[in-house]
């Protein structure tokens, strides 16, 4: 091979190969910029989906919040009428660390809030009827079916409220110290909630409190119902045949137009069913403790034990 053929014959090998690479070098580009598009593609929709749920998070703290605030301030107004040592305690726990929670359909709670510095374990999460009308989960239709007006959670640290608009100040007030006082004790003072005399021995001392803010804030007229439902219970307790915590709650008598002289008027039939329950369970404790002769500890006890079963919310 002559000299020039050589070189021209090393020219084409040289152009073939750079012509090779070039042809690589384009393939694993156009594979990376695919990728590149592909992750993009991805990355935004991902990005979206994010600030989708931002905004649905924003949207339901926004429609939340008030209605914390509602509440904390009817409890606020409640626990300064009553000037309860007790009750200044648990709104200052609930101050500190009630963060803001919506129900999720599988009966856990998606957080909106915390306040800053919070230590506890403690949310507040109102139940909405949208709330029942989208796939909800048993745990809160099932909440939703009681009337207790509040529950406290212990395993999580939740409280839930419902029924909101229908409820006044001085109700919606005695009803979150109550839950409140629970959730506090639970998360400073941990006690087994599963074990049936220890949870109504908790219930005991929030019962306790919640009378004391009554009588406080119903004054003398609500001092003098409950004399009257106390005569009315002592009548059942004269026949030996009858047991108090047998006939719970169906013991419960109408005192509508002595209740709104004394709260205000209520603002549903729920209510007026709240605040005779509130009388009811103050009237069987205090007959217990001041007239009941007997062990009045375990018929304390014994009541407020089959009041609960008959809620459906202890197991017997
Ligand atoms: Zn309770």
């Amino acid at each position: 091979m002559s000299k020039k053929r050589k070189k021209q014959h090393q020219v084409t090998k040289t152009t073939k190969k750079t012509s090779y690479r070039n042809t690589v070098i384009f393939i694993i580009c156009l594979v990376l910029a695919t990728v590149a598009v592909i992750w993009y593609m991805g990355y935004a929709k991902e990005q979206k989906q994010k600030e989708f749920n931002q905004q649905m998070l924003e949207s339901a703290r926004r429609q939340r919040e008030p209605i914390k605030d509602d509440w904390m301030k009817a409890a606020e107004l409640v626990a300064s009428r009553s000037q309860n040592a007790q009750a200044k305690e648990v709104m200052n726990f609930l101050t500190k660390n009630l963060g803001l929670a919506r129900p999720y359909p599988n009966g856990g709670i998606q957080l909106l809030d915390v306040p800053d510095g919070a230590q506890y374990k403690a949310f507040f999460c109102p139940i909405l009827p949208s709330d029942l009308l989208s796939k909800m989960g048993e745990i809160w239709q099932r909440w939703n079916s009681m009337s207790s007006g509040g529950m406290t959670d212990y395993e999580n640290g939740i409280i839930t409220v419902g029924m909101g608009d229908s409820l006044g100040q001085i109700t919606k007030g005695i009803i979150l110290l109550h839950e409140g006082n629970h959730l506090r004790q639970s998360q400073l003072f941990p006690f087994n909630h599963h074990d049936n005399a220890k949870y109504t021995e908790e219930e005991i001392r929030v019962y306790k409190t919640q009378h004391e803010i009554l009588a406080a804030v119903g004054g003398e007229l609500y001092e003098q119902l409950l004399v009257k439902e106390m005569d009315r219970i002592g009548k059942y307790l004269t026949d030996s045949n009858v047991v108090l915590e047998d006939k719970v709650p169906f013991l419960r008598h109408e005192y509508y137009t002595e209740l709104n002289a004394i709260f205000g008027p209520s603002k549903s039939l729920y209510e007026r069913d709240a605040l005779q329950t509130f009388l009811y369970t103050n009237g069987v404790m205090k007959y217990i403790e001041t007239r009941y002769v007997g062990d009045k500890e375990a018929m304390a006890h014994s009541f407020i034990y089959s009041f609960y079963v008959h809620a459906d919310l202890l197991k017997q």
